[in-house]
């Protein structure tokens, strides 16, 4: 298939085209570049007969325009995003215009496209929509989201998913788009900016820095492992129901704190410090504004319905993921000393 991934050069689109590429699909990526876009991390897939990259904006109607009808799309998955609530909290601007116009921009782009093909393309084309838990609001001690649970957004994030989201929905309710979305929990895994919580933790606790936690520690995340979530935005595309939304996680509820002596756990027996353990790093750091309390998945229609099902534990998909970071520090090095943003202007050679 003939697949364009918006968002690709990002943490879980990165992972998601290195695992359509390996099917053997023809994969498109189109992404901004922005701060969070990092072509380090599709750098082992250059030269690839089925990989293509394609720098541009999904607000940009007229090249999205040309590269569904020049790429022959069968679908889309869209990731592109400004995707982190704290930078949310400090320019909600950015996350209006991409996350709300920007997918505005490219539905229009895409409905056109869609309305020019054949009966049969049109049947089997899927606008796949990458959305969040957080769309849902925050949770009591108990309960877990649903597919019907109401959309309660909190930060300018998640309301511009939300938005967004409605827009997928109205999309496939006015023009009849075949729209799947997908709200997902917290990933983690390999090629995670090292702003998000796990890859900054492993970061500083190596580097000797504090590791900050919001408040005392206790907000409660439910944690899928990457991969498993690109698994199943594969089979939400292939087996996806046009209309319908498909909640994804990993049934793996932790606090921060637990994330944190996970890690430090994890740490302290692959590259043990001199002295103490990297328990000793951690500091708490005033809360964030409107911080939601817990969030946590029920995903039992998209197991059911799609025959998905998380392949890692919490503690396979941890110990993996320390792993990679372990082993990859030239990537890290990058992110962090500012290098990669030299490479995608083609600028490497004058660092
Ligand atoms: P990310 O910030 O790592 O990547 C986003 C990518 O989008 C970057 O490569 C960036 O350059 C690109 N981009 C930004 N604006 C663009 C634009 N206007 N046009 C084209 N490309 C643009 O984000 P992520 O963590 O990989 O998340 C991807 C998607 O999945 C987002 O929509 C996010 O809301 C959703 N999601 C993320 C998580 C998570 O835990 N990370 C969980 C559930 C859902």
């Amino acid at each position: 298939m003939n697949y364009l991934i918006t968002g690709g050069a990002g943490f879980i689109g990165s992972n998601l085209v290195h695992l359509l590429v390996e099917q053997g699909h023809n994969v498109t990526v189109l992404d901004f570049l922005t701060y969070a876009g990092n072509l380090y991390s599709l750098a082992d897939l250059e030269g690839k007969d089925n990989y293509f990259f394609i720098k541009g904006d999904i607000g940009d109607g007229p090249l999205v325009s040309h590269i569904l009808t020049d790429r022959g799309i069968h679908g889309i998955f869209n990731l592109a995003a400004e995707s982190h609530v704290d930078r949310s909290i400090d320019g909600p601007a950015e996350f209006i215009k991409t996350n709300v116009m920007g997918t505005f921009v490219l539905l229009e782009a895409v409905r056109a496209y869609w309305n020019g093909l054949s009966t049969e393309d049109k049947g089997a084309f899927r606008f796949l929509h990458v959305s969040t838990d957080e769309v849902y609001g925050s949770l009591g001690d108990s309960g877990l989201f649903t597919e019907t649970t109401a959309y309660a957004p909190n930060s300018p994030y998640s309301a511009s998913k939300a938005s967004s989201d409605h827009l997928v929905r109205a999309y496939h309710h006015t023009y009849g788009l075949p729209t799947v979305t997908t709200n997902c929990s917290n990933n983690y895994g390999p090629y995670q900016f090292p702003e998000k919580l796990i890859p900054l933790v492993i970061h500083n606790a190596l580097a000797g820095k504090d590791l900050p936690i919001y408040g005392d520690g206790s907000n409660i995340r439910d944690w899928l492992y990457v991969m498993d979530h690109c698994k199943a935005l594969a089979a939400a595309m292939g087996k996806g129901i046009p209309g319908e939304t498909y909640n994804v996680g990993g049934n793996s509820e932790r606090t921060n704190l637990q994330i944190v002596h996970t890690l430090c756990d994890l740490l302290d027996s692959k590259r043990p410090k001199a002295d103490g353990s990297y328990r000793d790093q951690i500091t708490f750091v005033k809360d964030r504004p409107g911080h939601d309390k817990r969030y946590a998945i029920d995903a039992s229609k998209i197991k059911e319905q799609l025959g998905w099902t998380p392949e890692e534990t919490f503690n396979t998909g941890m110990e993996k993921t320390v792993n990679w970071y372990l082993n990859n520090q030239d990537w890290v090095n990058r992110v962090t000393d500012g290098s990669y943003r030299m490479e995608r202007l083609g600028l490497g050679d004058e660092k």
